[in-house]
Formats: structure tokens, sequence, C-alpha cells
């Protein structure tokens, strides 16, 4: 490596993305010169039948990796070589790394929310967690909570197969009992719990609302979602209003694309720095 790299992200209305900003705001204190080009298929008119092509396109055009996000997370998994095992594990590929003619599928996000749980709340209990979404994001989350060593995690998800699918990859891997139920049992779920987390849409911008009724949240529990526009959703200013401590999704965006920048560059980046510029866009 020359100390160049031209990498990217993929993915569907990604204008606004604060990833070329955290990405190359660290290159340049590092001294590498350092391009994060943003692709969007839908943009190109292409869809995601396309997604192969455009990871061989990036591989030829001299790519170094590519960031991978909503919707094509699950689909760009069959067009390539390797997997990383939580890449494997969770099914969805959010950074891909190029090393001559192979293509190796890596999972960032499970190690981007444990940290910024870390970070948020450190030392919180977790022996019984409730999470409502059980979607792309949702299965990093799950995973991370599972290695926090919880004893429960309560599902839910509108969609119950891929709760289910969930619940079962995640008891393969983990010590961690996992039970589903319907969305509308969770508030009653929360009555034991230690914390919640929403990896659900539900608060983001164009996406109000909250997943449970804010009467339902006592303040011993810890909240957090996984929403970071804004970071401030409904329920975490529920939460906090309550009296609960919360995490937003900050820390998730962050350290994940820490460790995306770790895989592209071999670099260590500095984390710190990293999640204040986040807090300066
Ligand atoms: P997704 O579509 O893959 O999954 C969302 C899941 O939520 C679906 O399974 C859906 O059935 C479920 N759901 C929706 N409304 C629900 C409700 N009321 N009750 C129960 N389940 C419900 O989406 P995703 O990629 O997992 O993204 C979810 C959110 O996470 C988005 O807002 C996204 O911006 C955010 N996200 C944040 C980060 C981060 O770094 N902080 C990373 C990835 C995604």
């Amino acid at each position: 490596m020359d100390g160049r790299f031209l990498v990217g992200l993929i993915g569907a209305n990604i204008g606004t993305s604060m990833s070329p900003a955290l990405h190359e705001r660290e290159a340049g204190r590092h001294g590498v010169r350092y391009l994060y080009q943003l692709i969007d298929p839908t943009l190109l008119g292409l869809d995601g039948r396309d997604i192969g092509e455009l990871i061989t396109a990036a591989r030829r055009l001299g790519f170094r990796g590519l960031n991978i996000t909503h919707p094509y997370k699950q689909d760009v998994v069959k067009h390539l070589d390797e997997l990383s095992p939580e890449a494997a594990l969770l099914g969805a590929v959010n950074t891909v790394l190029f090393d001559g003619e192979r293509a190796t599928g890596h999972n960032t996000d499970r190690y981007g929310f444990a940290q910024g749980l870390a970070r948020r709340l450190p030392d919180v209990a977790t022996g019984h967690v409730v999470q409502v979404g059980a979607g792309g994001a949702g299965a990093a989350v799950a995973s991370a909570i599972a290695g926090t060593g919880t004893r429960l995690l309560t599902l839910a998800d509108l969609d119950s197969d891929r709760a289910n699918r969930l619940a079962r990859a995640i008891m393969r891997s983990s010590g961690t009992t996992v039970e589903v139920i319907a969305p509308a049992d969770v508030s009653g779920r929360l009555r034991q719990a230690d914390g919640l987390v929403n990896a659900t849409p539900l608060g983001m911008e164009g996406h109000p609302g909250m997943p449970v009724p804010a009467d339902h949240l006592r303040p011993e529990m810890w909240v957090a979602d996984v929403i970071y526009r804004p970071l401030e959703t409904e329920l975490i200013r529920a939460a906090r209003h309550r009296g609960c401590r919360v995490a937003d999704g900050g820390g998730m965006v962050v350290y994940q694309a820490a460790a995306s920048f770790r895989l592209f560059t071999g670099l260590t980046p500095d984390e710190e720095r990293m999640y204040a510029d986040f807090e300066a866009l």
C-alpha cells in the first residue's frame, strides 16, 4: 500500500452521509491521501440486482474497499469470496475489503453498537434486555447485546419470521436465551427488563413515533437507540425525561466507521477524535 486509499459507500439515499467526512478527516490526520466516494445505485439507474457488478467494477478500478449500507447489506453477501466470522453469523456485510482478485465481507456494525453502548453506558446491567427491530441493524445489536453476557434477550419485530431467524442465530452462537414476542407485548415485558434498545426505523426523520409508550419506561432502565438522524429521537427524549440512562445512535455510527477505517488502511484510528468530529458535524 502506497499511502493512497480510494474507498466508497454503496447505498440508496446516501447524499447526506457523514462517512466521507469521518473517514477523510481521520485519514488526513494520519497523513494519508484518502478519497471516500459515494455510490448510489438508484442515481445511476441501477438496482439491487447490479450490486455484484458494482463490486467487481470497484475492485477493477483500484478501490481498496467499500462500505455497504441500506438496502444492500444482505444482497451483497452472495457476490463476495469470503466472509469474516461476524459477517457470516449476521448474514450481513457493511464493509468489503479487496485483496487482489478477492473480496472479503466484514461487519463492523456489531462492534459499533457494542463500543457505543460501552462508552455511553459503561457497567449497566444487561441481564435482561428488550430489543425492538430485528432487521439489518437489529442483527448487529442483538449479537452485541449477547456479547455482553445477557441471560435473556426479548426480541420483537413486526416480521415474526425475521425475529425468529435472528433468535435462532443468536442462540446458536452465544449462551443467551432469546424469546420472540409480538410488538404489542413489548410494554409488558419492560417491567422486569434492565434495558431497552430500539432497532426499528421508528423515530428517524420521516418515521415519527416511538416503539413503546413513554409511560412504560421505568427510571431504573437504560434505553438505547440506533437512530442517529435525529440524534435525540422521541424515545431518547422521553427516556431522559423519565430519568433513564440513555445512549443515542451516534456511537454506533462512529465506531463502525472507525473499524472500517482500520480494515481499509491498517492504521489505528483515534476513536475519540472521530467521535469529536461526529459531534462537530
Ligand atoms: P431494516 O429495514 O433492515 O429493519 C428494520 C426492522 O424493524 C424490520 O425488520 C421491521 O419489520 C421492524 N419494524 C419496523 N417498525 C416496527 C415496529 N413498530 N415494531 C416492531 N418492529 C418494527 O432497517 P435497518 O437497516 O435495520 O435500519 C433500522 C434503523 O437503524 C434505521 O433507522 C437506520 O437509520 C438505523 N441504523 C443505524 C446505524 C448506526 O450506525 N447508528 C446503522 C444501521 C442502521
